[in-house]
């Protein structure tokens, strides 16, 4: 999941938010058009249509991402938002869909709307066409339109993560009614598909000296990891089922208070648990920050009785905070694809610390639900 780092409102109750390497395509969408557009045009007019253009096409990946989140939402299923970056635009749905239908129609609907917009901005085109004779907008939007279908049919490919990837699992899902053996091989065929589009861009930069092949290679290594997670996820979430965070969290876990010293720590009843991260929490009980053990023994000896804790806290990240009703697996997912989140803290509706997942807590759950037993032991009190 890529954490958005500029929130932009919300769309239909969907919030939106953009990474700041969505600058870096916007400008980039901007350069290609640009020396594209210098067929039909010049001088600042150009850029200005250029700059559109790009604009454009980034409102049409929100688009696409907004038809997935809001069919989605309408069918009771909860998202978290939409966040722009490097490769276009994420939906980051919680929850699975239920049935085979739905799965079917929250993936299509991306697609869909990218082709719909190809056609408005192929209309729009041949109109722009009448009134200004091939001018340089009438080529922003046949550019526009093209992009918009390559889009589609793109995410089109049969292979998950992409939507073609979620339509063949709902397809496969349906006539066998194994939901776990068609998300299994829907991912295999992304991580073919992935591997497919690096050798297709590694071959376009040798044999051909094109430098546009090293998107294709970004764009089939990130398919491929993408894939990867999704064939851990699929065996995860069959294996955990609807089992909810509150379930494997250590409820009420011992929290650095601000003020709080080194030996204020070690007198708490904290060096008697098995835990190695502590979270911060501020007056009111919301954590911002969490500490390690190994980060209190780089303190300086003499600063040790003194220096308030607080102030070393390490910046609690969007990943690392869970609410006690997300799914387990999707949770255990995001703690896959990043491997230095120590702990997640579980938080209430209004920020406050109710829960700890800690990676021991996270493995014993799913040692346990793979041996059919309920992910946490019932005597709580030995931990
Ligand atoms: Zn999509």
């Amino acid at each position: 999941m890529i954490e958005a780092t500029l929130p932009l409102g919300r769309i239909a109750g969907v919030r939106i938010g953009a990474h700041w390497s969505a600058l870096v395509t916007i400008g980039l969408f901007t350069w290609i058009l640009g020396v594209y557009l210098s067929g039909s045009g010049h001088g600042a007019g150009l850029w200005v249509t250029a700059v559109a253009g790009a604009l454009l096409l980034t409102a049409s990946l929100l688009a696409h991402e907004l038809a997935h989140s809001i069919l989605a939402r309408r069918k009771g299923i909860r998202v978290r938002g939409i966040v722009l970056w490097l490769l276009g635009g994420v939906s980051e749905i919680e929850e699975e869909p239920a049935d085979p239908r739905t799965d079917l129609a929250v993936a299509a609907a991306g697609p869909a709307t990218s082709l719909a917009i190809a056609l408005v901005a192929l209309a729009a085109a041949a109109l722009s066409n009448l009134i200004t004779h091939a001018g340089v907008v009438t080529a922003m939007l046949v550019w526009l339109a093209s992009v918009n279908a390559v889009l589609a049919v793109f995410n089109l490919l049969p292979g998950a993560p992409l939507d073609g990837g979620r339509v063949l699992r709902a397809i496969l899902w349906r006539h066998s009614g194994d939901r776990l053996r068609a998300a299994t091989t829907a991912a295999r065929s992304g991580q073919m598909i992935g591997t497919i589009l690096v050798l297709l861009g590694v071959a376009e930069v040798l044999a051909f000296g094109q430098l546009g092949g090293l998107w294709l290679v970004l764009l089939g290594w990130f398919l491929r990891t993408a894939a990867q997670s999704e064939l851990v996820g699929a065996g995860l979430r069959h294996r955990l089922g609807d089992t909810r965070v509150r379930a494997a969290m250590t409820p009420n876990p011992i929290a650095i208070s601000t003020q709080w010293t080194l030996p204020d720590l070690l007198a708490s009843p904290a060096p008697h648990t098995s835990h190695r991260v502590f979270p911060v929490v501020d007056a009111a009980g919301r954590p911002f920050g969490v500490l390690a053990w190994s980060d209190l023994a780089a303190i300086p000896e003499s600063q040790r009785p003194t220096v308030e804790l607080a102030t070393l806290a390490r910046k609690l990240t969007p990943a690392a905070i869970a609410r006690p009703d997300e799914l387990l697996s999707d949770v255990m997912c995001r703690v896959m694809l990043r491997p230095n989140l120590d702990a997640i803290v579980v938080v209430d509706i209004a920020g406050h610390l109710i829960g700890l997942l800690t990676t021991t807590d996270l493995v014993l759950a799913a040692d346990r639900s793979a041996l059919g037993l309920p992910v946490a032991p019932s005597a709580r009190a030995l931990r």
